[in-house]
């Protein structure tokens, strides 16, 4: 999956750093552009997924907006050119900075998550002589199926606003001064590999867009976020995701009006194939039952193995020794710095290095500084 000339220069080069396949990431885009626009869909790239700026660049080139969570990521796509009007904004606890930025670029929407969110938004909306096209978060209470800590759209999450608060939401929205009901926005989780949550989600976006019908509440669009799962066990085998079946899903089952738009925010399935994670191997050490590899890399640069219990496939990209089994550690003083446990390996020696697959989503944008690490170094296979 990595040609054998960037391993070639991967020995010379000081290590950890993640490594993105920049062709990789063009292909996957390629494919989600060219399926979801047969449908006259939109596409968000989720910023918050990965922010480096070849990435960023290639979705704009694709013609992408932005979904971001945050008022710095607002300001880092305004300034690398993303559209105003293709910026989500999404978020329960935007700070009124925040808010004021969202609002100074005119961006397509604030996703809101709770009445007192939409109040603050009409006050501050007021004071600046602005008028806030406003999408609802809801709560659809759909079982995504994936991971408990990438769950969002279950009713005891955090996230979104309930069917209980309808009526008064609804009420909000005719007699808000300074807010325009836009639509309405869902995203249920992450990593969910199977198509038929998206058609359960479909079914009851088509229960929830009736309401909003006979309330006499114009919806110009329906966000249903991201979510779609990647293949971590063998990506090599599923390198792009399966973009058409997903796509698909949502056309079969989600009934729009005349001029109703339907949009998407991808944030993983866009990235997580193309960046690995390059790490080398310091110290084989034999513990009293097993054997560690100690690498440079630990849970300041990825994180995902620790903080989800993720799983990545681990490869030695230099050795072809027969495998043996090991636990593969980073050097971070932390007993929960491990990568993976007893997973097998091509033998390995002091300098091997190992690709830790799939990182490219959810990677370096979670680094820390902790243990006074530097920051992560980013390498793009268009500069090698
Ligand atoms: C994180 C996030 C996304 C992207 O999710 P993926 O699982 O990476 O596709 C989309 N929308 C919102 C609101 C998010 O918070």
């Amino acid at each position: 999956m990595i040609e054998p000339r960037f391993i070639e220069q991967f020995r010379k080069m000081e290590t950890p750093f993640y490594f993105y396949d920049m062709n990789l990431l063009r292909k996957t885009i390629e494919t989600a552009k060219a399926e979801s626009s047969q449908y006259g869909f939109e596409v968000h790239y989720a910023l918050k997924a990965n922010n480096c700026d070849p990435v960023i660049k290639a979705m704009i080139d694709a013609g992408f907006g932005a979904d971001c969570v945050s008022g710095n990521e607002i300001s880092k796509c305004i300034a690398a050119g993303f559209p105003s009007s293709k910026i989500a904004f999404a978020g329960v606890g935007k700070s009124d900075r925040e808010i004021e930025t969202a609002l100074e670029n005119n961006i397509f929407s604030f996703n809101c998550e709770s009445i007192p969110e939409i109040e603050v938004i009409n006050e501050i909306a007021g004071r600046m002589g602005k008028i806030a096209p406003v999408a609802l978060r809801i709560n659809p209470d759909v079982d995504p199926k994936t991971h408990e800590y990438i769950t969002t759209g279950l009713k005891d999450n955090k996230f979104g606003i309930s069917y209980r608060d309808f009526d008064e939401v609804g009420q909000l929205m005719r007699t808000l001064p300074n807010i325009q009901l836009k639509g309405i926005h869902f995203h249920i989780g992450s990593q969910i590999t199977d198509i038929s949550i998206f058609e359960t989600l479909s079914l009851k976006v088509n229960a929830i867009t009736s309401w909003f019908d006979k309330n006499g509440l114009y919806l110009e669009h329906i966000n249903v976020g991201g979510g779609l799962g990647i293949n971590y066990t063998d990506p090599k085998n599923e390198s792009i995701p399966n973009f058409k079946a997903y796509f698909k899903a949502f056309n079969d089952h989600i009934k729009l009006k005349p001029g109703q738009q339907l949009h998407f925010e991808l944030g993983r399935s866009l990235v997580g194939q193309c960046g690995q994670f390059i790490t080398r191997v310091l110290y084989v050490k034999q513990g009293m039952e097993t054997q560690f590899l100690i690498v440079d890399g630990g849970m300041t640069e990825l994180i995902r193995p620790m903080l989800y219990k993720a799983h990545h496939q681990i490869v030695s990209l230099t050795s072809k020794q027969a495998e043996a089994k090991y636990d593969v550690v980073g050097p971070i003083c932390e007993s929960t710095d491990v990568f993976a446990k007893g997973i097998q390996v091509n033998a390995s020696q002091r300098g091997d290095i190992l690709a830790i697959r799939t990182a490219g989503a959810y990677g370096q944008v979670m680094a820390s500084a902790y243990n006074m690490r530097g920051p992560v170094k980013e390498i793009f296979s268009d500069n090698l």
